[in-house]
Order: structure tokens, then sequence, then C-alpha cells
């Protein structure tokens, strides 16, 4: 006969052997930032993290003059430039901060007498508040009093400000412009939610900036695009730090940057460039965004919180119809059961949120529309 040390034993290790399979239940991963990568992207940096280049040291530990990382911050600024086909005379840097910084460092570098603000979102309105410190702020159109379930069309831009502000993904409110404006005036876009997610006519901005933690790297690094003769317009002293030109000037090298993230970030932007590049990511974009929409307005539970014809690619927003309301935990507790992860709504929208950037899979979508068409059977 067993004894019971036997029977625990075995009892133990079934434990353990059933963890490992639980723990190993695919997951979906729609989070709004940070967010999916590719999972070679991961491991790639993974890998350097151990063992940079063969070195025997980790990326953590060199030091970023080491003469093996000058070529990643290269590499990557040459394959921002090429996906984007950015034209002569603008420069690509790396910063930290996120772009809340670029908020305070947008108006401290170019805002001179007033600057404009296209207000769609609780970043555009944060962006704005900065500006405020520096000069005039023209708020062009908002849809702040439909709690921004549109971006506003029928506006003018005042012909004497320096730059216009806009936000190109609206990330908490599911809404999007695009293409790139056609506007009279220097054109400024946050584009962290949406950057590398289609192709941009670079030319049509005098800065373009993104925290990387959407849809471009891991969190810790915001890229710049930047209009080089712009730069040192503004008349009053800027704190070097916040100087985009020591940044330039230092092709990011003024101080110490984000190592590990700008290596992510290069090995993302390979990634991207090995898939058919900025064109082909803004057709698997719309391709998961047409399966998934499609289901929000055929199932009966659900709809969508924005504008049709402003809905975004990126951040899928919706809510379980009024007469079903009772069943909005329900079906995320059922959705989440069946690994999706991330799809709670912003508190300032509620329901729910899928974000699909560049590494969202068609299954993933997938998973989630099987899912919401066997709660909507079951009830
Ligand atoms: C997340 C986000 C921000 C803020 O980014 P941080 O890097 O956290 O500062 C700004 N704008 C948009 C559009 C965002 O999605």
């Amino acid at each position: 006969m067993r004894s019971l040390k036997q029977h625990l034993r075995e009892y133990s290790q079934a434990q353990l052997y059933f963890n490992k399979i639980q723990s190993k239940m695919k997951k979906y991963n729609f989070n709004a930032g940070p967010s999916m990568l590719p999972r070679e992207v991961i491991e790639n940096t993974a890998k350097q993290c151990l063992d940079f280049n063969g070195s025997g040291l980790s990326l953590m530990e060199i030091s970023h003059r080491a003469k093996d990382f000058q070529p990643v911050v290269d590499e990557a600024v040459a394959l921002i430039k090429e996906l984007y086909q950015v034209p002569e005379g603008y420069s690509v840097i790396f910063l930290g901060g996120g772009a809340s910084l670029e908020f305070c460092m947008i108006p401290y570098n170019f805002l001179i007498k007033k600057a404009a603000y296209l207000n769609t979102g609780t970043w555009a309105k944060k962006a704005m508040k900065e500006a405020k410190l520096f000069g005039e702020v023209v708020e062009v159109a908002s849809s702040a009093d439909a709690n921004y379930t549109f971006i506003p069309k029928d506006w003018t831009c005042p012909d004497d400000v320096d730059y216009l502000h806009i936000t190109t993904n609206n990330t908490i409110y599911g809404t999007e412009i695009r293409k790139d404006l056609d506007v009279k005036v220097p054109l400024i876009a946050d584009m962290s939610s949406d950057i590398f997610s289609r192709p941009v006519d670079v030319s049509k901005y005098d800065c373009i900036y993104g925290g990387a933690q959407k849809n471009l790297a891991m969190a810790g690094v915001t890229v710049v695009i930047l209009k080089d003769e712009k730069l040192g317009r503004a008349p009053r002293q800027i704190p070097t730090m916040l100087d985009y030109r020591t940044h330039v000037e230092k092709g990011s090298m003024f101080n110490t940057p984000p190592v590990v993230p700008i290596y992510s970030a290069l090995e993302n932007l390979r990634w991207i460039k090995k898939n058919g590049g900025v064109e082909a990511m803004a057709k698997r974009a719309k391709e998961r965004a047409d399966m998934l929409y499609a289901e929000i307005d055929r199932n009966k539970l659900f709809r969508g919180t924005v504008a049709e014809e402003d809905r975004s690619y990126m951040n899928l927003c919706f809510v379980m119809n009024d007469e079903y309301k009772d069943l909005e935990k329900p079906f995320f507790d059922f959705a989440t059961e069946r690994g999706m992860v991330g799809i709670k709504g912003h508190r300032s929208v509620g329901g729910f949120r899928a974000s699909c950037y560049n590494a969202q899979t068609i299954e993933g979508v997938q998973a989630l529309i099987n899912a919401m068409q066997e709660f909507e059977k079951n009830n």
C-alpha cells in the first residue's frame, strides 16, 4: 500500500502540472498601453538582456557610449526614416519622459505667441493645459460636450498661430484621424497610439511624437520627429534638457538614453519592416477593425460608442446596449475566462475597449468575437 507521503507527493506533482497548464492558457492581450508586442521582439530583447551581442554582458550593463550601442540607435533612426520615408531636413530623436513631457516641450520650443489645439480627448486637453503656460492657446474645436465621441470636422484654424496641435488617435475614446490634414499652419501631432500603424506624409508635419508603449516598444522611450529649420525660434531660454536642439545635436546621446526600451523599439521596427512596412500594418489594422466592428454592430448585446466615420482602428470601444447593461460584468468575466486580457473600457467611457495595435493578431480578434457570439447565445 502506498504511504500518505507518496500520495502527497503525487498530489503536489499533479498540482504543479495543473498550474503549469493553467499558466499556459492562451492569453489574448488587448491592453491599451503598455500593450502587446510581437513575441519575437520580446524574445530578442530578452536575449540581448542576457548577453548583448555575445559580449558576455547584459544590454542593461553596458555604457550607452559603448561602441556596440551606437549602431542600435543608428539603425533604429534609419528604420524610422525608411518606414516613414522621412524627408531631408528632419531629425529623429529618442527621449525619456513619455508623451506627457512632449506636451510641455512642444510649446517650450515652438510656441512664440499663439498656438491652436484640436480638443479630441483627455490627451489633447492635457497637451493644451501645458501650452497655456507659454502663450495664448486657441481651441479650434472640441467634442468635449459629447464625451469626445467624434472628431470635430467643420472648423477653421487662425492663420497667425505658430502651430496646430492634433492627437491622431484618441486612445481613451476610440476615435482616430487617419489622414494627414491639409492646413496652412505648421502641424504637430501626438501619434502615441497609432504611430507606425499607417503610412504618414511626414512632410506635412513640423513635429510628430509618441510615447513608445502603445505601438512601438516597451515603456520608457518617446520618439520625436522634428523639422530642423523650426528649432531655436522661440524667444525664450529653454533649460538644456528641454531644448530639442540639445538632443538633435547629440543624436539622442546628450545624457544616458533609455537603452533597453530603445533596443526593443529597434527590434519592433525590424519586425514592422520584415512584415511589409507601414502599408502592411495599415492593411492588417483595417482587417482587424472591420471584423470586430462588424460583430459589435451585429451583436444585439453591444454597440459602438463613437461616430462610425471616426472609429479608431487601434482602440475599439464598445458598451452593452442599454437593455443589457446588467450583463457588463458577466461578459467581462466570461471573456476573461476565455483568455481575453485588458478589455475593460477606460473609466471615462465604461464598457469595453479592445486595443488592436500592430502586434494584435486576427486570431486574437477572432477569439474575442467568438466570446461575444457565445455570450449572446447564452443570453
Ligand atoms: C498614452 C498617451 C499619452 C501619454 O503617454 P505617456 O508616455 O504615458 O506620457 C499621450 N497621448 C496619447 C495619445 C496617449 O495614448
